[in-house]
């Protein structure tokens, strides 16, 4: 690992301000010190957010709930208010990789590095999430652009993410082996007027799957989705999954969803 600044800020308008193009945020560090010690990437300074108070935290108010970006996946995984609001989105939690990573991981880490495969972008989609970030709000799906790129810019720090409070909903993963990311995850989202069915794993970034958030908002069975055959021509194929079986993924999770709400 290359030598590089420590920075402790207090404060968010602080981090901004020491941001650059050669700094990263570092939350829990889940990703960004691997990448750091492997070499793949090389930065001047290392902002650390974990100190900032304002960052972290759970809150529950009408119709959503809203987690700051450095609360970590245990603690959403054992939120009671969470568990009674959107038990679904405590479930994706607890199912993320290790002990040692939900003690550790966060939820705007998870969202800003939008790993293809990562179980939180699924949820920010299907909860129709607003990111907060110290400049703007952004609605999730105009926020997870392509493969580990969203559209955050230099020196903007996610500071929560709003979750809308759904009718139903229930999260489905056909998790890695070894790490549990999602080789094909589905976020199902009941909502008053609509159905969201969030699909991650299976391409280079989330995505909604219009053809099955369409038959289930006619009819919310799993017969209404039964034996549909999904386009895997923009599906990612790798040692893990073809094409083909990632399609026939996301139709059997997304049943599992429906018949689990
Ligand atoms: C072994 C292993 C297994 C895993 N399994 C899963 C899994 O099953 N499902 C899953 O979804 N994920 C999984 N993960 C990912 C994990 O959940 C972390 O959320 C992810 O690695 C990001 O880590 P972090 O939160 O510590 O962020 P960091 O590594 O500290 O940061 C990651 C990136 O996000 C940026 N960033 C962090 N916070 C902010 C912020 N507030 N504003 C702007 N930018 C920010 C950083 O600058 C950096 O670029 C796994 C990770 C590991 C190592």
């Amino acid at each position: 690992m290359k030598t590089f600044n420590y920075h402790s800020p207090k404060d968010v308008k602080t981090a901004s301000k020491l941001s650059s193009t050669s700094s990263i945020f570092l939350a829990g560090g889940m990703t960004s010190i691997p990448s750091m010690k492997l070499g793949l990437a090389t930065y001047k300074d290392v902002i650390d957010i974990k100190n900032i108070k304002k960052l972290s935290g759970i809150k529950v108010s009408g119709n959503s709930v809203t987690i700051g970006a450095t609360t970590k996946h245990a603690e959403v995984a054992s939120s009671k208010e969470i568990q009674k609001k959107i038990p679904s989105l405590s479930k994706l939690a607890g199912g993320i990789g290790d002990a040692q990573v939900r003690n550790r991981g966060t939820v705007g880490g998870s969202i800003a590095n939008n790993d293809p495969s990562a179980c939180y972008p699924s949820a920010c989609m299907a909860l129709n999430a607003i990111i907060h970030t110290n400049n703007r709000k952004i609605e999730a799906k105009n926020f997870f652009k392509d493969m580990f790129e969203t559209v955050l810019k230099k020196g903007e720090l996610i500071e929560a993410v709003e979750f809308k409070i759904p009718e139903k909903s229930n999260y489905q993963k056909h998790p890695n082996p070894a790490s549990r990311y999602a080789i094909v995850g589905i976020y199902l989202a009941k909502h008053k007027k609509e159905v969201n069915v969030a699909v991650t794993g299976a391409k280079s970034v989330v995505y909604i799957d219009k053809d099955l958030s369409k038959a289930l908002s006619s009819s919310f069975f799993s017969s209404a989705i039964e034996g549909m055959e999904l386009d895997s021509s923009e599906m990612n194929s790798d040692i893990h999954a073809s094409a083909d079986y990632r399609a026939s993924l996301v139709v059997t999770y997304a049943k599992k969803a429906v018949e689990a709400c």
